[in-house]
């Protein structure tokens, strides 16, 4: 079966690293460097399971190196 994008219905991926931001319980992490498939049409970021098992592993573990950065939040309103 061949994936398609959630977001705009292309079947065409390439490969490419990203960085990614996400929120859990209340802390937004940006992890850099991340392997995904990149929708060839719309840019949209897909990850494999095997990549978010890393991810939260990395999160969740207390020895994954870890750099304080300053960022702005904004929120939509
Ligand atoms: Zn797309």
């Amino acid at each position: 079966m061949k994936d398609k994008c959630n977001n705009c219905g292309s079947e065409s991926f390439h490969e490419g690293i990203v960085n990614h931001v996400l929120e859990i319980n209340g802390h937004i992490y940006a992890v850099k460097n991340i392997p995904a498939k990149i929708c060839d049409r719309c840019e949209a970021n897909f990850f494999s399971p095997e990549t978010y098992d890393s991810v939260y592993k990395m999160i969740y573990n207390p020895k994954s190196p870890k750099r304080k950065i300053e960022a702005e939040l904004l929120e939509f309103s």
